[in-house]
């Protein structure tokens, strides 16, 4: 049996019809860069999240870089985050000319570990990105408490937690932004690149929508030197079809996540991921952890299943930050958890028996 790790075209042949029909009234009235389609989604958007405004741009990367630059920060500057996490993250930090200033993970959720967050805040920290990886939501109530104490906004990266619940408000709505990222294999992903900034702040969101149109609100009038950050016609279009479809998508994958927990929680090899307090997760990607995993991986490989690695090194430790100075031992925990994680298939079309499958030849595996 062959086990995708992501399986794009099932999904997109589920929605075939509305999708090409939104596509096609692109193409009949020429809206290509930004346009209704954009605007109508970043209206479904924001109230699906639950934020007053929802700004549409390019990529996640440029919604946190542009979060960052709507709080003024630049050269000089630090901004908290974790080494866990797609180098993304850190890059908008130093896209805005800040300095990353990392923390190490919690070794249960392989989330920020909120109780080191404190120890790293000096003047120039400017503010705080929680990342909820794998779709997985920090703990922001006490994260919120700490920088209130320290008078920080926050920059959710939610790239990974479209639909995740913290209680019941969903990731995106917890911090000053939240910033979503539309890539093709998100939960809810578009068929290019695209991102979103959610805030309730009406300063922040008049800022963002200058910033990503060259700082003009009136054609070739430029009010600030901004960038092109737009989302294009198509991708709004594509994203306003599949909004809909993403709740029922999230809890396909939930229900996943609970069978491969039965399969998997008595094989004693393996460690499970645990769910944060008060966080109910996308399950955009599914992690187990094990010593042996290249071994697992490989022998997964040879029973047609792919596998993934989120991520197999820690951004302190890649070269591109080499100027930060910082060297293997400084994050024990990031550095640890990144030799073992493995991220099993997790798509909302998975089925039943690819699930068991999986869980059965991992069994098979450490019974060998
Ligand atoms: C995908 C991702 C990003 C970046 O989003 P792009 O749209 O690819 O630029 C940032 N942070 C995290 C955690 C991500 O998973």
């Amino acid at each position: 049996m062959k086990v995708p790790f992501l399986d794009l075209k099932s999904q997109y042949k589920s929605i075939k019809k509305e999708i090409d029909s939104a596509i096609k009234h692109i193409h009949e009235t020429s809206a290509y860069v930004a346009g209704p389609a954009v605007a109508e989604f970043e209206e479904k958007f924001a109230k699906y999240i639950g934020v007053k405004h929802a700004i549409a741009v390019s990529t996640g990367t440029d919604a946190l870089h542009i979060a960052l630059r709507a709080l003024g920060i630049g050269p000089g500057d630090e901004v908290i985050t974790v080494t866990n996490t797609f180098i993304a993250t850190a890059e908008a930090i130093s896209l805005a000319g800040a300095t990353p200033v990392f923390v190490d993970i919690d070794e249960k959720t392989y989330l920020m570990d909120l109780d080191t967050v404190e120890s790293k805040i000096t003047k120039k920290t400017k503010a705080i990105i929680p990342v909820h990886l794998y779709g997985q939501v920090v703990d922001m109530e006490k994260l919120r408490s700490i920088a209130k104490k320290h008078s920080l906004p926050i920059i959710e990266d939610a790239c990974q937690a479209h639909g995740s619940l913290y209680k019941k408000s969903k990731a995106g709505s917890l911090g000053d932004f939240g910033c979503f990222s539309f890539y093709p294999g998100k939960n809810l992903g578009t068929y290019g690149e695209g991102g979103a900034i959610t805030t309730n702040n009406d300063e922040y969101a008049a800022f963002a929508r200058l910033y990503r149109d060259h700082g003009a609100k009136v054609k070739y009038q430029h009010d600030i030197v901004g960038g092109n950050f737009r989302m294009s016609g198509i991708e709004g279009a594509v994203l306003g079809v599949k909004l809909p479809h993403l709740d029922r998508w999230n809890n396909a994958r939930r229900k996943h996540a609970v069978q491969y927990k039965k399969l998997l929680s008595k094989v004693s090899e393996i460690i499970l991921g645990a769910e944060p307090a008060s966080s109910t997760g996308n399950y955009h990607l599914y992690i187990i952890r094990t010593k042996r995993r290249k071994e697992l991986a490989d022998f997964l490989g040879s029973k047609g299943i792919a596998t993934g690695i989120h991520y197999p090194t820690p951004v302190h430790l890649q070269r591109a930050y080499s100027s930060l100075g910082l060297k293997e031992g400084d994050f024990p925990v990031s550095e640890k958890v990144s030799k073992e994680i493995l991220s099993l298939p997790m798509f909302p079309e998975l089925t039943e028996k690819q699930i068991a499958y999986v869980g059965d030849s991992i069994k098979s595996f450490f019974k060998q």
